[in-house]
């Protein structure tokens, strides 16, 4: 059983893949972790990230791997845990142009085609889940909210955090990251045609999680009944 979760940038993707795969009993992978990693690497490596030969050189040669014992499962990059680095600043700041590089893509496509293989029950969330990676999966959601809810919430994180949060930025950045992952050419961000649509903007993040575990139900009889 895989389920995939796309959708823009602030849509609660993380938080509900991670709850949807807990009562599930299935694992959960968060790709654009793999897209910050590759992120913390090359700036730990001082490259400019525009440089894409450079970076993609680089994020040929690294070794990726979440350690699946921890909760949620830290990344490891060349044996070297980066978890505490990935909602950093400056590696929020770069991933877009990590993500817009299609070699880097094809590596971590092909990185997250090998989890799939190894975790056989697994509820996967980024951009390009249902569309480009798991093009046969047994449920697909695209999982969106309007982009000045999407700033609400990221504020209210942030702020619960003990961080401060100018939520007219936050509202600017969104806007931006959505131009940049639904305008590249190599899996850009799309609603699949076989995915189911969901507007979280006036649900609770209780009620979404209901809402797609019912759904998944769904779709699992489905499938058993032969229907
Ligand atoms: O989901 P998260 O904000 O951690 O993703 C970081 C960035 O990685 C996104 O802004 C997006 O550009 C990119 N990404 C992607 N494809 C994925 C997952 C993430 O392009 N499957």
């Amino acid at each position: 059983m895989i389920v995939t979760i796309d959708g823009p940038a602030g849509a609660g993707k993380s938080s509900v893949a991670k709850r949807l795969a807990e009562r599930l009993g299935a694992d959960f992978l968060d790709t654009g972790a793999m897209y910050r990693g590759v992120a913390a690497a090359s700036l730990e490596a001082g490259l400019d990230v525009t440089d894409h030969d450079k970076v993609a050189d680089l994020a040929e040669q690294l070794n990726i791997r979440f350690n699946w014992s921890d909760d949620p499962p830290s990344l490891k990059v060349d044996g070297v845990d980066v978890t505490h680095r990935l909602r950093d600043r400056d590696v929020t700041r770069a991933v877009s142009d990590i993500a817009a590089n299609a070699r880097v893509r094809h590596v971590l496509v092909h990185a997250q085609r090998w989890i799939g293989g190894e975790h056989p029950n697994l509820v996967t969330e980024g951009r390009d889940q249902g569309s480009v990676v798991f093009r046969d999966a047994t449920v697909k959601f695209y999982l969106d909210a309007s982009p000045e809810v999407r700033a609400r919430r990221r504020a209210n994180q942030l702020r619960e955090a003990g961080r401060e949060a100018d939520e007219q930025k936050i509202l600017e950045q969104i806007v931006y990251r959505d131009q940049r992952d639904k305008t590249r050419s190599d899996g850009p961000l799309i609603c699949p045609d076989d995915a189911q649509h969901i507007d979280s903007s006036g649900m609770t993040l209780d009620e979404v999680i209901d809402e797609l575990y019912r759904r998944v139900q769904e779709a699992l009889a489905g499938a058993g009944s032969g229907a």
